[in-house]
């Protein structure tokens, strides 16, 4: 679904990835974990173009996503990846039921009856039925962060990711993000993760992928990166955090 094949990217003098072979295969949920400043931003940003790459080729469900291509057709493309930021991004002066109801009829030219009628059920699926008259600023966090999620999904994306999904979040409403993420995982959907949330890499990842400056140094199945990580610097990060 996701296929990285040989990705640099560049900040200037400064190489943010180097050589990352990785991929999200269909239905799989990848954790992307690793110290601060290690590039876990960079690489999910680059699956939707957030970040140009330097070389390399990413494949997004067999579409070529840097290969060059008009405005239109990149946001096309874009509209089929959700993408969940450590900042809601809601848009303020909209309703929840609105900012859910916006991209479908805008860009897949939905019908306003039928954008409502998918909006309720998005809602009722992240829990917050009763919030579709509310505006963000009425929300708590977590509360905000599941109509952001709701809002990706309104494009029946084939893949989400997330990045930092909860960081933003007060401790108390971690978990109610997590659940909605722990229910899309088993409604089969391919997700790929960046998040500190360990206990929800243990039990909701088919794989963790652990990077460091720049690098996937080792990709495994939670179990095992847990239990037993080959790298001295994944044992260290994960000693760090004990
Ligand atoms: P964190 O856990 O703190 O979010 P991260 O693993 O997501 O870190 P990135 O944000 O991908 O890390 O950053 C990787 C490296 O690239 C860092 O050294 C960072 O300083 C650098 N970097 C990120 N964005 C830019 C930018 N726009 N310009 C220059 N350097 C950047
Ligand atoms: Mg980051």
């Amino acid at each position: 679904m996701i296929l990285f094949n040989n990705i640099n990217k560049w900040y200037g003098d400064y190489q943010a990835l180097t050589d990352v072979c990785a991929e999200v295969k269909k239905g799989e949920v990848v954790v992307v974990c690793g110290p601060s400043g290690s590039g876990k931003s960079t690489l999910i940003r680059t699956v939707n173009r957030l970040e140009e790459i330097k070389s390399g080729q990413l494949l997004f469900d067999g579409h070529d996503i840097h290969a060059p291509m008009s405005s239109v057709a990149l946001n096309r493309l874009r509209s089929r990846i959700g993408f969940v930021f450590q900042s809601f991004n809601l848009f303020p002066h909209l309703s929840v039921m609105d900012n859910i109801m916006l991209s479908p009829m805008r860009v897949l030219g939905v019908k306003k009856a039928q954008a409502r009628e998918k909006a309720g059920q998005l809602l009722e699926r992240v829990g917050l039925s009763g919030k579709a008259g509310a505006f963000p600023a009425q929300l708590s966090g977590g509360q905000q962060q599941r109509v952001a999620i709701a809002r990706a999904l309104a494009m029946e994306p084939p893949a989400m990711l997330f990045d930092e999904p909860t960081s933003a979040l007060d401790p108390e409403m971690v978990g109610e993000v997590l659940s909605v993420m722990r229910g899309l995982a088993s409604d089969g959907m391919t997700m790929m993760c960046v998040t500190h949330e360990m206990n929800f890499a243990r039990e909701v990842a088919d794989r963790v992928w652990f990077m460091d400056a720049g690098r996937i140094l080792e990709k495994a199945e939670p179990e095992t990166f847990f239990r037993h990580p080959q790298h001295p610097r994944a044992q260290r990060f994960l000693s760090d955090l004990r």
